[in-house]
C-alpha cells in the first residue's frame, strides 16, 4: 500500500467536475482516504510549487492555482504514486493517452485538471503540507 497527494485544480472545481474526476480515481483502484476543498493563498501556492520557482511558468502556474478552490486529497492503493500518474496522463493534455483524466478534462498544459506526487518521498512531504494524520482515515 502506498499514498499519494492529489489536487483537483481550479479548472475542475470551476466546471463542477469534482465528482467526474473522483469517479475516474475510484475506478482506478485508488481510495480517497482524505479530502478537502480549500482556497489556496498565493503564498501557499508558491510554497507548494517551490521546486519549480526557476521555471518560466512558475508565476503563471501559481496565479492559476489561486483562481478558485482546489480539492486536495490523499489517495491510497497499490503503487499509488505511479498508478495515479498513469491515470492522470501526460502534463500536456495534447500528449496524454486516451481515457486519462488530462486527455478527457484538461483545458491546457497549465489548466491540466490534476496534480499527483511524482515519488513516494515527495508524496509524504506533500501530504504533510495539507493534512495532519488525524485527517487521514485509511
Ligand atoms: P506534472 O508533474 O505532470 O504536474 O508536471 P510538472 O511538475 O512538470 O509541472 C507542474 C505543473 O506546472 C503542471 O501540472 C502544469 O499545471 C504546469 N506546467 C507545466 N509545464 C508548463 C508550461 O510549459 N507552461 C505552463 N503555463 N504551465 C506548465
Amino acid at each position: 500500500m502506498q499514498r499519494t497527494l492529489s489536487i483537483l485544480k481550479p479548472d475542475v472545481t470551476r466546471r463542477n467536475l469534482t465528482g467526474a474526476v473522483n469517479e475516474r480515481i475510484e475506478k482506478s483502484d485508488l481510495r480517497i482516504i482524505a479530502q478537502k476543498r480549500i482556497q489556496l493563498s498565493l503564498e501557499q501556492a508558491q510554497k507548494f510549487y517551490a521546486v519549480h520557482r526557476e521555471r518560466a511558468f512558475f508565476n503563471d502556474l501559481c496565479d492559476f492555482m489561486v483562481t478558485g478552490p482546489v480539492v486536495v486529497q490523499v489517495l491510497e492503493g497499490n503503487n499509488a504514486v505511479d498508478n495515479y500518474r498513469t491515470v492522470m496522463g501526460a502534463t500536456n493534455p495534447a500528449n496524454a493517452e486516451e481515457g486519462t483524466i488530462r486527455r478527457d478534462f484538461a483545458e491546457s498544459i497549465e489548466a491540466n485538471s490534476v496534480h499527483g506526487s511524482d515519488s513516494a518521498e515527495n508524496a509524504a512531504i506533500e501530504i504533510s503540507f495539507f493534512f495532519s494524520e488525524m485527517e487521514i482515515v485509511g
